[in-house]
């Protein structure tokens, strides 16, 4: 594969997988979305696997030293079908609680800047 070539996959699932996890911030609870803003997402630890899922760590709020796994499932048919997350509120109502939606927002924002680096990398062919 080309570097070209590369770019242009790479640019693909960007677009595919920004809008569907795009599709969760939009949909989130208004006031949820905004206690998100105070989640810390352990970095590093967002990660996109070979099939499409996203997964990532987030520190607890209110309970120092404590971590919740967040898991973004692949996208199907445009939308993500399934969120979730080892905290008890996601456990308790099964909704995308304030942790899928700081990874989701964080993933979107990433994922922005790596389609800006590729943008800028394909005018250099
Ligand atoms: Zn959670």
């Amino acid at each position: 594969m080309t570097s070209a070539e590369f770019v242009k996959i790479r640019k693909a699932e960007l677009l595919v997988l920004g809008r569907a996890v795009s599709i969760v911030v939009e949909t989130g609870n208004p006031a949820r979305l905004a206690r998100a803003n105070a989640v810390k997402v352990v970095p590093g630890s967002l990660q996109e696997g070979t099939e499409g899922a996203i997964s990532a760590v987030c520190e607890s709020t209110t309970e120092p030293g404590t971590v919740y796994a967040v898991l973004i499932h692949p996208v199907d048919r445009g939308r993500i079908r399934k969120v979730s997350c080892s905290c008890h509120d996601h456990v308790r109502h099964n909704w995308a609680c304030k942790h899928v939606l700081a990874v989701a927002k964080e993933f979107v924002n990433r994922g922005r800047r790596e389609w800006s680096l590729l943008t800028q990398l394909e005018g250099v062919y």
